[in-house]
């Protein structure tokens, strides 16, 4: 069961109305990956992102996580949380009850709630600011809040859906770097959407190239790179330019 890949999807589809956004999505994502769902604005990422988290229902094909199948398996019942662009912060809570709001599903003592809050406030290293505001958080701690609350209830998948797009560049850079560092510490499966071709090969294990609904190659940064199986793929990636 450990070897089993932790998600396997096959023949997804899924329809709104008459519009068929995804096609016959049938890709596994291993253990400890970080994988990035890579294509642009409009491709079908982040709907495939929202029916690994359950928040929407494929129109056909079955999805296993961790070997369980989920179809009406509703989101807060499955093995991962997710991290939306937009942070969804609480401005009126501080950074512990922002954190500690991530397990209020979870019927955990006080104590052991506590213990949990305070690892995810060190994994995403804001040991010292738990008491502080939410409002007086930078833009960085901000993303770092939301990372550690979606962390702290131990999710077997983090799904992240372009997570570091509101940032400026310089800051964009560093949290790359820590989201890397932050992955291979957990150790758990990071599938992370983004457009953006430079973020996904630089943080990304392997890497599915979308465009218009279909997958059009998963390979490693280095495969995509070297050996575009397509004209679409290689401009993508910027190997042909
Ligand atoms: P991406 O994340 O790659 O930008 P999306 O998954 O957000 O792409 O969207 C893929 C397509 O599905 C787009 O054409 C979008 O307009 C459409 N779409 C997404 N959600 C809905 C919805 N709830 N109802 C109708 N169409 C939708």
């Amino acid at each position: 069961m450990t070897d089993a890949p932790i998600i396997a999807m096959s023949g997804l589809v899924k329809r709104f109305g008459t519009l068929t956004v995804l096609h016959d999505i049938t890709f596994d994502i291993e253990r400890g990956e970080f994988f990035s769902l890579l294509g642009p604005s409009g491709c079908g990422k982040t709907t495939l992102l929202r029916i690994l988290a359950g928040i929407e229902q494929p129109s056909e094909g079955t999805l296993l996580i961790d070997g369980q199948p989920m179809a009406g398996v509703p989101a807060n019942r499955r093995p991962t949380n997710m991290v939306f662009q937009s942070y969804a912060i609480f401005p009126h809570l501080n950074v512990e009850e922002n954190i500690g709001y991530g397990l209020r599903n979870m019927a955990l003592s006080k104590s052991e709630a506590a213990a949990r809050v305070a690892e995810a406030l060190t994994l995403v290293k804001l040991e010292g600011l738990g008491k502080r505001n939410a409002h007086q958080l930078s833009g960085g701690q901000r993303q770092r809040v939301a990372l550690a609350r979606a962390l702290v209830c131990r999710p077997k998948v983090l799904l992240l859906d372009e997570p570091l797009s509101a940032l400026d560049k310089k800051l964009r850079e560093e949290m790359q770097l820590e989201l890397r560092a932050l992955q291979r510490t957990v150790g758990i499966t990071f599938v992370f959407v983004t457009h953006d071709q430079e973020e996904a090969l630089t943080l990304s294990d392997r890497i599915a190239v979308m465009d218009k609904g279909h997958v059009l190659q998963i390979d490693s940064p280095r495969g995509l790179y070297e050996r575009p199986e397509s004209r679409t793929v290689a401009e993508f990636i910027g190997s042909m330019n």
